[in-house]
C-alpha cells in the first residue's frame, strides 16, 4: 500500500505559516488584499468563492467578492479589473474562470496588473515562469511542486510524466518540474501509447478532467502519483468525487499518492493566499517568506 499523500494537512500547515506573516504584515499597517470576481451564479463556483473569501479572511487578509450578473460585458468586467488595478488595498485579483461567451477570457486575464495576477495567468507571468524569473505562479501546480518536493525532497533526474497540456495546470507543471531538474513528458488526448509513458514515469500528474483514466496498472511501483483531477461522477446511486486515477489499484502500486478529495484540492487556496501574500510583499518591497 503506498502513501497517502494528505494534502488538507499541508495547506493547513501552510495557511497557517501564512496567517503568521501576515500579521507580521499588519504589525507594519499593511494588508493583504484579495479580490475575486465570479460572473455568473453557477451554485458550485459560488460555493467555491465563499470557501476563498472564508479562508482569506482566516489568515487576516482582506477579501472582496464580486459576483457580476450572468450578462455582464467583457468591457464592464475590464472596467470593474480596472479599478481594481487601481485599488491599492488590493493586492491580488482573480477572475473566476470560465466566463461567459460574450467575455473573450484572455482579454480579462491580461487586463489584470500582472503584479496582482494571483492566478498567474498572464502572459507576462507565464513568461517570466518559462524564463526562470521570479513571477506569480499557478495555484495548482504550484500546490502539485509543493506535494513533491515535501514528499521527495529532491526530484533532480526523476522522469515525470503530466497527462494534460492546460494552460492552467498541465503546461506550468512542466515548467516548475524542468525547474526541479526532472525530464519532462507531456501527454495530451493525441499521445500515442500513454500507458507505456505513464509506465516508465517516477512522477505522475494526473489533470485530464476524465474520472480514473489513469489505470493503477499503469503505475510504476513505488512511483509517486500526484491525482489534480475533481469529477463528480455517480457510483452505487451516490454522487461522489473522483480523481483522474483509478485510485483503488494505484495506491497499491504507488509509493505514494495524492486523494480526492482531501489532496491537490486544498492547495489550490492555500497557494492563492500564497500568491496574495507574495505579491504584497514585492509591492512593499519586502523579503519574500519561503515556505518549501
Ligand atoms: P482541460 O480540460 O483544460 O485540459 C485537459 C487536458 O487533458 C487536455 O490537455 C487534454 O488534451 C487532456 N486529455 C483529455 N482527455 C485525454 C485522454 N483521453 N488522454 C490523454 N489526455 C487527455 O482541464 P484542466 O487542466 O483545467 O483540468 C484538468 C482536471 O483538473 C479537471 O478534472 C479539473 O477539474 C481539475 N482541476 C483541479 C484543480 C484543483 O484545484 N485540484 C484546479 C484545476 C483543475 P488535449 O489538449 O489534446 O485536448
Amino acid at each position: 500500500m503506498s502513501k497517502l499523500i494528505d494534502g488538507k494537512k499541508f495547506a493547513d500547515t501552510l495557511c497557517k505559516k501564512i496567517s503568521k506573516e501576515v500579521a507580521k504584515l499588519k504589525s507594519k499597517n499593511i494588508t493583504p488584499g484579495l479580490a475575486v470576481i465570479r460572473v455568473g451564479e453557477d451554485p458550485a463556483s459560488t460555493v467555491y468563492i465563499n470557501m476563498k473569501a472564508k479562508k482569506t479572511e482566516e489568515v487576516g487578509m482582506h477579501s472582496v467578492t464580486k459576483i457580476l450578473n450572468e450578462n455582464t460585458s467583457e468591457e464592464d468586467l475590464l472596467k470593474i479589473v480596472g479599478e481594481l488595478n487601481n485599488d491599492d488595498s488590493i493586492n491580488g485579483i482573480l477572475v473566476q474562470l470560465p466566463l461567459p461567451e460574450q467575455i473573450n477570457e484572455n482579454s480579462v486575464i491580461n487586463s489584470i496588473n500582472p503584479d496582482k495576477d494571483v492566478d498567474g495567468f498572464h502572459a507576462i507571468n507565464t513568461g517570466r515562469l518559462w524564463s526562470n524569473i521570479d513571477s506569480l505562479v499557478p495555484c495548482t501546480p504550484l500546490g502539485c511542486k509543493m506535494l513533491l518536493l515535501n514528499e521527495l525532497k529532491d526530484l533532480t533526474g526523476k522522469k515525470a510524466i503530466i497527462v494534460g497540456r492546460s494552460n492552467i495546470v498541465g503546461k506550468p507543471m512542466a515548467s516548475l518540474l524542468i525547474g526541479e531538474n526532472c525530464t519532462v513528458t507531456i501527454a495530451h488526448s493525441r499521445t500515442k501509447n500513454l500507458e507505456e509513458e505513464v509506465k516508465k514515469s517516477d512522477i505522475i500528474v494526473a489533470a485530464v478532467g476524465v474520472p480514473e483514466m489513469v489505470k493503477g496498472s499503469w503505475i510504476k511501483p513505488g512511483a509517486t502519483v500526484i491525482d489534480v483531477g475533481i469529477n463528480r461522477i455517480e457510483k452505487d446511486g451516490k454522487n461522489k468525487l473522483v480523481g483522474d486515477v483509478e485510485f483503488k489499484e494505484a495506491e497499491k502500486i504507488a509509493g505514494a499518492i495524492t486523494p480526492v478529495p482531501g489532496g491537490v484540492g486544498p492547495m489550490t487556496i492555500a497557494c492563492l493566499l500564497h500568491n496574495t501574500l507574495i505579491a504584497t510583499c514585492r509591492k512593499n518591497g519586502l523579503e519574500i517568506p519561503k515556505f518549501v
